[in-house]
């Protein structure tokens, strides 16, 4: 959330006051929801949509609570990541996309790999436990909320665990999908934008392979259910974020679309998909959006269409609806982190993206080196009406 913009350092020193106060945050138990004590942050100027989307394809949103999200999938600090680290310094791997990362209201990314000293470590059999100072790369990228619910959670122990928390709240970077009471069934919700708008984020696994979690979706997603409607009070905008599906597919299981559906039918208004590790479709479901997978962001596999995928930006605004941009990204071994590619790798994973949105009803407008997605509101009279 704009930690790295150098050119607030030129601005006065009440708008800077506004910006540090501005990141605020509280959880809500599903099972026992308690009043939430609003923490809304101090106003400043929001992004404009326009400064990232270059060529928007309709008015930039206008309602009275409006804000706008970054949206990544896989981030693991380990292995060969963790070598580029220690061979190129921490702040590498996200200097090439960085300041687009940063310029949003929130930025949410999924956390693959616990932040440890201790715990079991076996990075060659994806056991994963990066050194905690890591932490910096999403620190570096201006990432404000993370999941925590996936196949990796566990990998260093419950001690490994507590010490990912303990780096994160250092830093003042939410987290959902686990906690310190041993469930991951509470919303992170960020107070951020105009309005201000209140989101959450539930975090949740879907998998069909055995691993350790706190917060694993039901066979018949009661549990999902309750947590969404528990929350749902205390956000104007709910986002579920699962990790889920198959490796290396690109078009989501029937499993994964019927998780998104009900979540959205239980009251989500956005799902946020990781694990495949490549990426998946985008779909509209009632007017709400489904990210299937959003593919690797910061990982160390083959290069190929694993190492090929995209930044989202979404922006929102009450009674306008949402526009939903993927800029195309390649991480390269040899740096390990994401880049933007040459004009001919780019167009090649939008027209992918293009392509396995297609049996998802969805059609992506592709300008200017990105694709675009426009979900008016439902109800919407005309562009920015307010609602
Ligand atoms: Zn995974």
């Amino acid at each position: 959330m704009k930690r790295y913009a150098p050119l607030l350092a030129s601005l006065c020193a009440l708008l800077l006051l506004g910006l540090l106060m501005r990141s605020q945050g509280q959880s809500v138990r599903a099972a026992a929801p308690s009043p939430v004590v609003q923490t809304a942050g101090a106003e400043q100027a929001p992004a404009d949509p326009g400064q990232v989307a270059a060529a928007p394809l309709t008015q930039p949103a206008t309602g009275p609570k409006k804000f706008s999200m970054i949206a990544v999938g896989d981030i693991m600090t380990d292995r060969n990541v963790g070598g580029a680290i220690k061979s190129n310094g921490v702040h590498s791997i996200l200097e090439k996309v960085r300041a687009l990362t940063s310029d949003a209201d929130v930025s949410f990314a999924n956390l693959e790999s616990p932040l440890s000293t201790t715990g079991p470590h076996s990075p060659s059999d994806c056991i994963f436990r990066a050194r905690p100072e890591t932490v910096q790369v999403l620190v570096d990228g201006g990432f404000d909320v993370v999941t925590l619910a996936n196949n990796h959670t566990f990998n260093a122990g419950r001690e490994g665990l507590l010490q990912t928390f303990d780096m994160l709240e250092k830093y003042n970077i939410k987290y959902c999908g686990a906690d310190r009471e041993r469930r991951g069934d509470q919303a992170a919700i960020l107070t951020v934008g105009t309005g201000p708008v209140r989101v959450g984020f539930i975090g949740a696994t879907d998998l069909s392979i055995e691993h350790g979690c706190y917060n694993k979706v039901a066979p018949d997603r009661s549990n999902l259910i309750a947590q969404i409607q528990a929350a749902r009070p205390y956000c104007d905008i709910l986002a579920v974020t699962f990790h889920w599906g198959e490796e290396y597919q690109s078009l989501p299981t029937q499993r994964q679309k019927n998780t998104a559906h009900a979540a959205i039918n239980a009251g989500a208004d956005l799902v946020l998909g990781h694990h495949p590790h490549t990426l998946q479709g985008l779909e509209v479901y009632q007017g709400k959006p489904i990210l299937y997978s959003m593919g690797n962001f910061v990982f160390d596999q083959r290069e190929g269409e694993r190492m090929e995928s995209a930044i989202f930006k979404l922006d929102y605004a009450a009674g306008w609806g949402w526009q939903i941009m993927a800029k195309p990204i390649w991480i390269p071994r040899s740096r390990m982190g994401p880049i933007y590619p040459s004009a001919e790798r780019r167009d090649k994973i939008l027209a992918r993206l293009a392509r396995i949105s297609k049996p998802l009803g969805t059609t992506l407008q592709i300008k200017d080196g990105k694709a675009w997605l426009r979900i008016p509101a439902s109800g919407a009279t005309k562009e920015g009406s307010n609602t």
